[in-house]
Parts: C-alpha cells; sequence; structure tokens
C-alpha cells in the first residue's frame, strides 16, 4: 500500500488550522471534485475525493485530530471510523456532496443522489362481482399509502434546511463500539444507519419525509379478468424514502362466488332445475345468461345431468382468444307435496312402464347387471 498523503496537505491547510479554516477547504476541495465537474477524469477525481473525504472525517473530529497530530495515519486507521472501507459507493458522495451543495445552495443542488430508495410495493385485493369481472369496470380504491410529505419534498428537514451528515457516525451509518477487549460494529444510533442527521426536523412528518394518507384510486379494470389477475398502477405504491421514487401498487382481483354461475377460464357453468314431465315430454325454458335471458330447448326423454351448450354465452378472456360457452347441467326435480290424485296417477304410470315389457330406464340395466356381477364376486 502506498505511503498516505498528509491529511492537511491534502486539504490544503496548516497544522493549526481552526475547525472553521479546516470546513472551508474541504468545501472548496469537494466542490472541485465534484463528478459533475470532472467529466474528463472521473476515476482520478474519484480518487481524490475519497482522500479528502478521508482527510475531512478525521479533522473535523477533535479525538480522531489529536490521535492524528500523535500518531499519524497509525493513530487513525480507517476501520475504527467504522463503515464501509470496500469499495466507493456513489452512495458516499452524494452523503457528503448533499450536505455540502445544501449548505451552500440552500437544499435542492446535490439533494440525496444516492441515499434515495424506492418506496414499496403495495398489494391491493379487490373483490368483484362475476358480472363486474366480466364486463371490467371503473373502480376506485381507497388506499392508505406513505407519500411524500409536502412540507419538506420528502427530506424529512424542516423546510428551508437540509439534513446534515451525522454527527455521531460520520454519514458511514455505523459505529464502533469498545466492549472491553473487543470492539463491536454497530448501526449509527443517532441516525439508525442512514448517515444523515435532522437537525431540525419537519413539523409535518416529524422528520420521517413521509405521511400517511389515504388516497383514493381510479383503477380500469378490463373485461374478462378473473381471480387470481394483478392490475399494476405504476407510481402508487409507497413513496420512496428520501426523495426516492414510488413503488407501484397492484390490485390483486378476487371474483366473488355467484348464485347462479360458477366460471372456469371462459366458460360458465349453471344447473337449471326441469320438472318430470318436462324431461318426459320435453319443452322449452328460460334460463339466464350475464346478458339476459335466453330460451333453452329441452328434447323429449331428457336425462338429469345432461349438459347443454349455449355458444358464445361466456366470458371473453382478457388476454384475448374466442368468447366461452355457457353449459347448462339439467337438474330433474321429484315433484314433492303429492296428493292423493297425483300419487293414484305415478302409481298407475309405474304399472304402465313395468308391465309393457318395453326398457323405459336406459341406466337401470346396466346398473342393475353391474350390481349383481359385484354381489356374485363377493360371495363367489
Ligand atoms: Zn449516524
Ligand atoms: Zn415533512
Amino acid at each position: 500500500m502506498a505511503a498516505k498523503e498528509d491529511f492537511y496537505k491534502l486539504l490544503g491547510v496548516d497544522k493549526n488550522a481552526s475547525d472553521a479554516e479546516i470546513k472551508k477547504s474541504y468545501r472548496s476541495m469537494a466542490m472541485k471534485y465534484h463528478p459533475d465537474r470532472n467529466k474528463d477524469n472521473p476515476a482520478e477525481a474519484e480518487v481524490k475525493f475519497k482522500q479528502i473525504k478521508e482527510a475531512y472525517e478525521i479533522l473535523s473530529d477533535p479525538k480522531k485530530r489529536a490521535a492524528y497530530d500523535q500518531f499519524g495515519h497509525a493513530g487513525v486507521d480507517p476501520s475504527m471510523g467504522g463503515g464501509r472501507q470496500g469499495g466507493f459507493t456513489a452512495e458516499s458522495f452524494s452523503d457528503v456532496f448533499g450536505d455540502v451543495f445544501g449548505d451552500i445552495f440552500g437544499g435542492g443542488g446535490g439533494r440525496q443522489r444516492g441515499g434515495a430508495q424506492r418506496g414499496s410495493d403495495l398489494r391491493y385485493n379487490l373483490e368483484l362481482t362475476l358480472e363486474e369481472a366480466v364486463a371490467g369496470t371503473d373502480a376506485k380504491i381507497r388506499v392508505p399509502v406513505l407519500v411524500a410529505c409536502g412540507e419538506c419534498s420528502g427530506s424529512g428537514a424542516k423546510k428551508g434546511s437540509s439534513p446534515i451528515i451525522c454527527t455521531t457516525c460520520h454519514g458511514h451509518g455505523q459505529v464502533r463500539m469498545q466492549q472491553g477487549f473487543f470492539s463491536v460494529q454497530q448501526t449509527c444510533p443517532t441516525c439508525r444507519g442512514n448517515g444523515k442527521q435532522i437537525k431540525d426536523p419537519c413539523g409535518v412528518c416529524y422528520g420521517q419525509g413521509r405521511v400517511e394518507e389515504t388516497k383514493t384510486l381510479s383503477a380500469k379494470i378490463p373485461a374478462g379478468v378473473d381471480t387470481g389477475d394483478r392490475i399494476r398502477l405504476a407510481g402508487e405504491g409507497e413513496a420512496g424514502e428520501r426523495g426516492g421514487p414510488a413503488g407501484d401498487l397492484y390490485v390483486q382481483i378476487q371474483v366473488k362466488d355467484h348464485k347462479i354461475f360458477t366460471r372456469d377460464g371462459a366458460n360458465l357453468y349453471c344447473e337449471v332445475p326441469i320438472s318430470f314431465p318436462t324431461a318426459c315430454l320435453g319443452g322449452e325454458l328460460n334460463v339466464p345468461t350475464l346478458d339476459g335471458k335466453v330460451v333453452l330447448k329441452i328434447p323429449p326423454e331428457t336425462q338429469t345431468g345432461k349438459l347443454f351448450r349455449l355458444r358464445g354465452k361466456g366470458v371473453k378472456p382478457v388476454r384475448g382468444g374466442a368468447v366461452g360457452d355457457l353449459l347448462c347441467k339439467v337438474q330433474i326435480e321429484t315433484p314433492i307435496h303429492l296428493t292423493k290424485e297425483q300419487k293414484a296417477i305415478i302409481e298407475s304410470l309405474s304399472e304402465s312402464l313395468t308391465g309393457g315389457g318395453k326398457q323405459h330406464s336406459p341406466q337401470q340395466h346396466s346398473w342393475t347387471d353391474g350390481v349383481k356381477s359385484f354381489f356374485d364376486k363377493l360371495t363367489g
């Protein structure tokens, strides 16, 4: 490792410089090596910047400065300062410039380039009726969200002021604590790790930079959505931290059960009760669809459980494709509350059906045969 340059030399001050002189010099150096002003040679500027930052961190801290004066670089091993020794990240640039430019230009300037964090995505469960899901709808969605505080524009600092570099950890976000023989690295208790401190917190958000608000959003739900579909509303999620971009809001569709129809993809199913005489003699029936009634023709001698397909009376899928069908399953109802007279009629019908030598029960024959062979196997 190359010998380190003298910290005083780096900042262009002499050994007896006051804190104010050191700060002033550091600022002008920091400006000089600002990445925006060194586009021709960013790598070199970055190295230089890193050096002056380190020098400033040491010399601006009375204890560290004293150790440095006494022992030189050995007295202020960078690891003692805690924090990121590894790479030089964009974040450490903006931490410092945020402060420097903030002070000089009164906010704005180089504010929050790296520290900003994108807000979380949010999920909203939206219940729709089947009719709404099939036809599409404009849903009003009320969501509690954290939005950037309007008073401080999300910085958390009182209007007109800006956050400063944390004085406890000097922007590292981490501090070293001596515990007996051990030195332990911990998240800085003052800034909770973000490296910045708000001296004068915003009175509206109490320094959080975000406030909770109930937003009413209008979400266009396209026709044909189904349970499990998601609609993304870009940028309607939680506000970013410290001025970062907002997350997205995902509207998760849940279609409620319908009294009559069940849905399977593009098809709809329903059960249609029919009377015993209609099943025998045939007839016409009004069946409901999602867009009005249609007439369903029941042919004579219809068996229970038979499916009738009404083409194109299903759902148009949201991702395109053919409109589905409506499938009606008929259920033959056994008459109840029979009068004496009705019972007599059924009895004579029964005699007539069994006595004529004709097969009137299409299923019974094979069923009886099946049961017989089942019993034969059991006893056999
Ligand atoms: Zn701190
Ligand atoms: Zn605020």
